[in-house]
């Protein structure tokens, strides 16, 4: 086990705010001191899908620890996942219907390939 650690940060509104960060956040190193103290967040490593070079969805854990309020969706004191597109802080079981839309997803793609390796082939024009 690990030493929590701790982190002070300047803010626009309440000066140095001091917090613990959960074991999964990855620091602080792009705050910037014109942040409020409500939108402190921890984030967690980033998991992105890219193809072709071009990032297509990105995700991570965040909690904004001394958030003012919790909007579904939009994050808050409750960590979530953040995901972006969407650009929503999404919960579990939110993800879990993520990751089912894309194994559907992937399975219409495949059949798309399939057709169109057929109409390449002739065999469907
Ligand atoms: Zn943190």
């Amino acid at each position: 086990m690990t030493e929590p650690r701790t982190v002070t940060l300047p803010t626009i509104d309440h000066g140095p705010v001091t917090l613990t960060c959960p074991a999964w956040c990855r620091g602080h190193a792009d705050h910037r001191p014109d942040t409020h103290r409500s939108d402190i967040l921890h984030i967690g490593p980033a998991v992105t899908l890219t193809f072709h070079g071009a990032e297509v969805v990105i995700a991570c854990i965040v909690q904004a620890p001394c958030a003012t309020i919790d909007t579904p969706g939009l994050g808050g004191r409750t960590p979530g996942i953040s995901m972006d597109p969407p650009a929503r802080t999404l919960t579990p079981v939110d993800v879990y219907s993520f990751a089912a839309a894309l194994d559907g997803y992937a399975d219409r793609i495949r059949d798309l390939a399939d057709q169109l390796d057929a109409i390449l082939a002739g065999g469907h024009q």
